[in-house]
């Protein structure tokens, strides 16, 4: 008799699966899985069999509690603007109110990663949401409105 893979027996095949470092089971219904938390993450490739890595900067220290070695990797925000240029692409392929909607939430988020930044760090948060993707940032610590001050 055949095992009826429930959702649960699914989540606790990945878990384990994570834990021991490897992937090779790959169900519909969970398109992504969390390799290291908050830094590691394996997305589902759409006709293709290998997952898609996306990897977020991973450091250690005083401002980083809990964080157990370091990696390069990219930010929130630059997801989030990778989001807004594909969203831009599809809708120029077939516009839909949709996709407007999508990029003002879009925009939103950079917006408030940036002002908790700039919070943090004691400095003032006064950009425009709109077009906010397209302002420059920091050459070190990769934040908007920073001129070289961070670290
Ligand atoms: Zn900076």
């Amino acid at each position: 008799m055949p095992r009826v893979r429930t959702r649960r027996y699914v989540a606790l095949q990945l878990l384990r699966e994570t834990r021991e470092g490897h992937s090779a089971l790959r169900e519909p219904g969970f398109p992504m899985r969390v390799i290291d938390p908050g830094h590691v993450y394996a997305l589902e490739n759409l006709d293709g069999e290998r997952d898609n890595l996306l990897t977020f900067v991973k450091r250690e220290g005083p401002g980083y509690p809990g964080n157990v070695g370091h990696f390069p990797g990219t930010t929130t925000q630059d997801v989030l603007r990778c989001l807004i240029e594909r969203t831009k692409y599809v809708d120029n392929q077939i516009h839909d109110e949709a996709n407007d909607a999508v990029l003002a939430d879009l925009r939103d988020a950079i917006w408030a990663l940036e002002e908790r930044a700039a919070r943090r760090h004691g400095r003032t948060f006064d950009v425009p949401v709109e077009g906010i993707e397209d302002l420059p940032t920091c050459g070190k610590c990769h934040h908007i409105g920073c001129e070289g001050g961070c670290r």
